[in-house]
């Protein structure tokens, strides 16, 4: 009998719902239309979590603003259709930069329907290429011991002890800096298994801000450390550790990543209310300092894991590329927002996170 002929609606459809690719249909405002069951189970979110947000909820890239997108379409640019890196956030806060490719499916006279398409198996790559370069990280410190305890071994009675302090304290240094790797790995793991266990409470950020500041005052002694937070700013609601360790990395790196001499600031605010989302009042905190800068094109990549720039500045510091990460994470977890701008010799992190409702300062004050 001979085989009736596919309907190219049914086969689009089996294709759309059996594919491994992950297919993401928006309109030129960046709502998002449609989405596959590939893009659903990556996003880890239910699909009307998905339909009808913004697109950049759950997939961001430089190229993906719709003007770009519209103006690469009139002029037949060879990106449209190539897979190029795009950050893929997945509801649970963690993320993948994943190699996804767009083009226009359909143009009307003011609206344009867009497909993105995140390939398949790039995830196991993505993973693949983390284990690579965690090996390569935990390599460099492992091969400067292990070079440094043969020399002592070796020629321990011919090295004069001032030498023999140096090796020695080499050594420690890089122990120390594996310790960190593994600190911030372990960290890592935690935030994408989900593991992450947060005692949220009413908390001051003055209190917060001080404490870091104490705590970083070493690193900080050619620094100056300047805090302005208004008296009677409502308290966040928030986790005491994370959010510690939120303001440490990113005060830690302001010092790190500008001159000495120069000045950090750590300021608080209300938020001003966001016309765009409807939601709880969010305290707004700020880090600034008076360093290097980073390059507009490479902002994404600062919070990507190892995304460490390549400049003098951060060749001669200690990181391993996952501080930001793991704070950009700790305040998804929190309900929060993080954004960073930059020019040479001001850059600027900013969170907000959520306020502490009356009722909630109202239990903090019977010292829950
Ligand atoms: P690291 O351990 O390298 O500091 P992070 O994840 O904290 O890792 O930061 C990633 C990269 O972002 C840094 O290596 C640096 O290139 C850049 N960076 C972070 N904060 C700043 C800053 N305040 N000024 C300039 N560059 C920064």
């Amino acid at each position: 009998m001979p085989l009736k002929p596919v309907k190219s609606n049914d086969l689009c459809n089996s294709l759309l719902l059996n594919t491994a690719d992950a297919v993401i249909v928006s309109d030129s405002a960046g709502n998002i239309t449609y989405v596959n069951p590939a893009f659903v189970k990556l996003i880890g979110a239910q699909e009307d979590e998905i339909i009808g947000h913004r697109l950049n909820s759950f997939i961001l890239a430089d190229w993906l603003d719709s003007s770009t997108v519209e103006e690469e379409s009139k002029s037949g640019a060879e990106s449209n259709g190539t897979p190029r890196p795009a950050t893929i956030l997945t509801k649970s806060g963690t993320e993948f930069v994943m190699p996804a490719a767009h083009f226009i499916a359909a143009s009307g006279s003011d609206n344009m329907t867009i497909v993105y398409v995140v390939q398949a198996n790039s995830l196991q790559q993505a993973q693949t290429e983390f284990v690579s370069t965690v090996s390569h990280e935990l390599r460099t410190p492992l091969t400067s011991i292990k070079g440094f305890a043969d020399t002592i071994l070796r020629a321990g009675d011919r090295l004069e002890v001032a030498q023999q302090r140096r090796y020695v304290g080499i050594i420690r240094d890089q122990a120390d800096r594996l310790t960190r790797l593994v600190e911030d790995l372990l960290a890592v793991s935690r935030l994408e298994s989900k593991k992450l266990q947060l005692t949220v409470r009413a908390l001051d950020l003055r209190e917060a801000i001080e404490r870091v500041e104490q705590n970083l005052s070493d690193k900080a002694k050619n620094h100056t450390l300047v805090v302005q937070v208004p008296a009677g700013l409502t308290p966040v609601w928030a986790d005491a550790d994370r959010l510690e360790q939120i303001l440490t990395n990113l005060v830690d790196n302001a010092i790190k990543y500008s001159p000495q001499g120069t000045t950090v600031t750590v300021s608080a605010t209300v938020a001003p209310a966001d016309e765009k989302h409807s939601g709880p009042e969010m305290i707004e905190f700020a880090v600034k300092d008076q360093g290097v800068g980073i390059p507009e094109e490479h902002l994404p990549q600062v919070f990507s894991k190892f995304g460490r720039l390549d400049n003098p500045l951060v060749r001669q510091t200690e990181g391993t590329g996952l501080g930001l990460y793991i704070t950009r994470s700790l305040v998804l977890a929190l309900g929060g927002q993080i954004h960073v701008t930059s020019v040479p010799g001001c850059t600027t992190f900013t969170v907000r996170l959520p306020a502490a409702t009356f009722e909630q300062q109202v239990a903090r004050g019977r010292g829950d």
